[in-house]
């Protein structure tokens, strides 16, 4: 898409903090982060909002989802323990979508924020 942003970073038009890519999949830092970590998983593919993807898409977006715990672990961020009562850490993994999602950009990404409160955003 000629007037996309995310497509003019994952094509390299745009800088931006890679801190992973593979042929599928790129993830940046935002450019005004929420969270002492604030990252942007997204398709090198353009797709507009979430509401357009497909069952056909299910490996990609089974594959982005399945990047973030090795991307919270190492941004020190992993939920830690076993899960069971007790841990510290952790993240939060948002996707808006549309003007009722609050969605900016329309090119599907997937946030994941984490790092010690507070956050900017409370919520
Ligand atoms: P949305 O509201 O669409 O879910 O989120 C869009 C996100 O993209 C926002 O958190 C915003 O800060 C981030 N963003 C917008 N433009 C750029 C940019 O040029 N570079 C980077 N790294 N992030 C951006
Ligand atoms: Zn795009």
């Amino acid at each position: 898409m000629a007037d996309c942003i995310f497509c003019k970073i994952a094509n390299k038009e745009l800088p931006s903090t890679t801190v992973y890519e593979n042929d599928r999949i790129m993830v940046f830092r935002d450019i005004h982060p929420a969270a002492p970590t604030h990252l942007l998983i997204i398709p090198k593919r353009h797709i507009p909002t979430l509401s357009h993807c497909q069952a056909d898409d299910a490996a990609l977006l089974g594959e982005m989802m399945a990047l973030i715990p090795e991307l919270a672990k190492k941004e020190g961020i992993q939920v830690e323990g076993d899960g069971n009562g007790a841990s510290k850490g952790g993240f939060r993994v948002v996707v808006n979508a549309g003007p009722d999602g609050r969605q900016d950009v329309y090119h599907l990404h997937i946030h994941l924020m984490g790092g010690p409160r507070p956050w900017k955003n409370q919520n």
